[in-house]
């Protein structure tokens, strides 16, 4: 059973995905296994599934990725005054489900794909694939300061609508020019006083529309050229120190809480020496979304440093799974 507790908090919506439908047995093996479960893992599940293939989902450490830390998804066709990013993600889960996917809320930590059947472990399973699908997405990018981790959790976040009620009243920092940095901004202006966003050059790269919103809220400001160079605090954030990127000038900036918006890592740790990846760690794939392994297939932000949307991801991961799905019959009829 999926549970769906909808929590309201302003207008943010809280959804906690629960493990494995009731009553479904896991097996030892399926034919195709799907690492991670955002758009590209799960549209992945429903076309797989929908063409009989058994199929399981093991989620990740977020079920269902990066937009169950979103708010309002105002870009996905279908939704004409848009959907609260964990609602989509629980409706396709539903949907994967409807199909006869099995989900498994756990996290892969290794895998063995040198031979057929390939192999998928968690800490305490072990599991049979024939093929499989990599979308374990993509992690926010950290600023690498000692102080960043210091202050994780104490004013430092990395997910405005998971933490940003908890700045009600507070000066707030956002560093990153791209559009989760004005998202994340816009949505703090809900809570906070005022929204410092800091950028490391004059222009900001987010859409026109995004900026255009953030120029005309009052309570949002501009740092331009200018990086954090530091988190400063005791048991929690007081400051930070900028710098100005072209005179070399530092200052302290006080604020109650850091927000750090400025891209995204690729999730491929566990496959590194046995799937082909750039010097970014993204995934290399050919013919759309093939890996340099027969059988193992990739799809989403672990492949596309590109367009990285939740359609495009949506659509990869519907490319990958035809891609299963030819691969596996090519194959039975080989043998
Ligand atoms: P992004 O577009 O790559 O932007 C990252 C921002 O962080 C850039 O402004 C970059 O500066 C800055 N940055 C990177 N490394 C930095 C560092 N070490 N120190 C300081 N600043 C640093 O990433 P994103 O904003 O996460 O967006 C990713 C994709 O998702 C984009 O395609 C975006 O359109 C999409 N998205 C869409 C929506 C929406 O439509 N609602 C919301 C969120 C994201 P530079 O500009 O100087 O490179």
């Amino acid at each position: 059973m999926v549970t769906l507790e909808v929590m309201p908090m302003q207008d943010t919506i809280s959804i906690s995905l629960a493990s494995i439908e009731e009553g479904k047995e896991l097996k030892d093996r399926y034919d195709v296994i799907i690492l991670g479960s955002g758009p590209a893992g799960l549209t992945a599940a429903i076309y797989c599934s929908r063409a009989k293939l058994d199929t399981l989902v093991i989620s990740g450490t977020l079920p269902g990725g990066q937009l169950m830390n979103t708010h309002m998804v105002e870009n996905f066709p279908g939704f004409p005054h848009g959907i609260f990013g964990p609602e989509l993600m629980m409706n396709m889960r539903m949907q994967a489900e409807r199909f006869g996917t099995t989900i498994l809320d756990d996290v892969a930590t290794s895998v063995e794909l040198l031979n057929e059947p390939f192999i998928i472990n968690t800490v305490d399973k072990r599991f049979e694939a024939s093929a499989i699908i990599i979308a374990t997405g993509a992690s926010p990018r950290k600023l690498g300061l000692k102080s960043e981790e210091i202050f994780a959790g104490k004013g430092v976040s990395y997910c405005a609508t998971c933490d940003g009620p908890f700045f009600k009243g507070e000066d707030i920092v956002v560093v990153g020019g791209g559009d989760s940095a004005i998202e994340e901004a816009l949505f703090l202006t809900k809570f906070a006083n005022s929204v410092y966003v800091v950028h490391r050059r004059d222009k900001l790269r987010a859409s026109k529309i995004m900026q255009e919103r953030a120029f005309s809220n009052p309570k949002i400001s501009f740092v331009w050229n200018s990086v954090v160079d530091d988190i400063i605090g005791d048991k929690k954030v007081h400051g930070v120190i900028i710098k100005d990127v072209i005179n070399g000038e530092r200052r302290e900036l006080r604020c109650g809480g850091v927000f750090i918006a400025i891209g995204h890592e690729p999730n491929t740790q566990i496959f590194k020496g046995q799937i082909d990846m750039d010097e970014r760690g993204y995934i290399k794939v050919r013919e759309y979304t093939k890996t340099n392994i027969e059988g193992v297939f990739a799809a989403g932000d672990v492949h596309d440093p590109i367009y990285r949307q939740a359609v495009t991801a949506a659509g990869f991961g519907c490319m990958a799974a035809l891609d299963v799905e030819r691969y596996l019959t090519e194959k039975k009829y080989k043998h």
